[in-house]
């Protein structure tokens, strides 16, 4: 089977995202793209995430064309490809449909740097998309227009979550921590009365990030 080890990897994140309670039914979908080919396996269209196989899996080229595969990909397919052609670095995606990000996605341009954490890993702000017309490379389009290099996630207006990374793991970790951020700027919010709560002043992010990326973890020992 072409591409045995990323469509299996495509199976485990969709298993992951469920678990993890930020995907539901047969919304979402996420592709994985191989350094050497740049082919690209995708999550199929319409299909539980229990019962989708690696034979499920769809490998398409960077246009959306078929290449292998016995099921239609996931409707979302221009999204994933537009993304991957306009960033090169970028090597897995993770579309979810988080409740809080999409609340976020409602009432606000971007989502501010509401907690530290998400700074750190996702930037100051993440931006919210225009509404983008579903299934069509419009959607693909909307993000496009709010996609920077350094962008590692994307709110889709009236719809969900959009996240990059070189890994599922790093995706999937992103998606969580920026719908973590979505859920306390919405409850925070709410306890102010609607009114803008306190925010990481957005001066001191870069010199935080530089610190946090010298000194989180344990010393190298290779
Ligand atoms: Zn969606």
């Amino acid at each position: 089977m072409l591409l045995e080890g990323l469509r299996e990897q495509v199976v485990e994140v969709g298993l992951q995202a469920l678990a993890r309670g930020i995907v539901h039914g047969t919304a979402g979908n996420m592709s994985i793209r191989d350094p050497e080919s740049g082919l690209i396996a995708i999550s199929p269209s319409g299909i539980p995430y229990p019962t989708v196989t690696a034979a499920d899996i769809v490998i398409v080229n960077d246009r959306g064309e078929i290449v292998n595969g016995n099921r239609k990909p996931s409707s979302e397919t221009p999204l994933h490809t537009m993304t991957m052609r306009a960033r090169s670095d970028i090597r897995a995606i993770v579309h979810t449909h988080s409740h809080y990000s999409t609340v976020v996605s409602c009432i606000r341009p971007y989502l501010p740097p509401i907690l530290t954490e998400t700074c750190l890993v996702a930037g100051a702000r993440v931006p919210v998309t225009r509404y983008g017309l579903t299934g069509t490379p419009d959607f693909g389009e909307s993000v496009l227009e709010v996609l920077t290099p350094d962008t590692k996630a994307v709110i889709l207006k009236n719809h969900g979550l959009i996240c990059f990374a070189d890994s599922f793991d790093a995706a999937l970790g992103i998606a969580e921590i920026v719908e973590e951020s979505a859920r306390v700027y919405i409850n925070a919010l709410a306890a102010n009365g609607g009114q803008e709560p306190d925010l990481v002043p957005e001066a001191l992010i870069p010199e935080m990030t530089e610190r946090f990326l010298a000194s989180y973890g344990q010393p190298k020992t290779t």
